[in-house]
């Protein structure tokens, strides 16, 4: 809870409030829908996902919540999605939450590699990050 008051500080309760999750019928993990600010979820990955995985991609999506209702651009083309400014802040935040709950480098590198992520991609990300895979 400390982690999600650290992104909406005093508006945390509010937000969670007015907060809507959708469910997501098909396939994926979870996000925010750019055009609602509500967060997606997948079921299935709900029921059978890593606990913590879960957990800190919560905390990656809300984070992306702030930044929403702070009106930034959550999907900007400009940038490849490891570049991109929301995601590297998102991440960021994520991956110190992660080294509070104690979680290795390695576990951390297992959490943020992902099938659709190139290797080249994974490897800018985590040097970005400052995780060392
Ligand atoms: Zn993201």
């Amino acid at each position: 809870m400390e982690a999600v008051k650290g992104i909406f500080g005093k508006e945390t309760e509010a937000v969670l409030r007015n907060l809507k999750v959708e469910f997501m019928g098909f396939g994926g993990y979870m996000g925010v829908d750019d055009t609602t600010g509500n967060l997606m979820v997948n079921p299935r990955y709900l029921s059978n996902g890593d606990k913590i995985d879960i957990y800190l991609d919560i905390i990656h999506e809300l984070y992306h919540v702030k930044q929403f209702m702070n009106g930034k651009e959550l999907f900007d083309k400009q940038h490849a999605y490891v570049d991109r400014p929301t995601e590297v802040e998102a991440y960021r935040y994520t991956v110190e939450e992660a080294r509070r709950l104690g979680l290795s480098d390695e576990h951390i590198c297992n959490y943020l590699k992902t099938e659709w992520m190139s290797d080249s991609d994974f490897k800018r990300l985590t040097r970005t990050l400052g995780v060392n895979c």
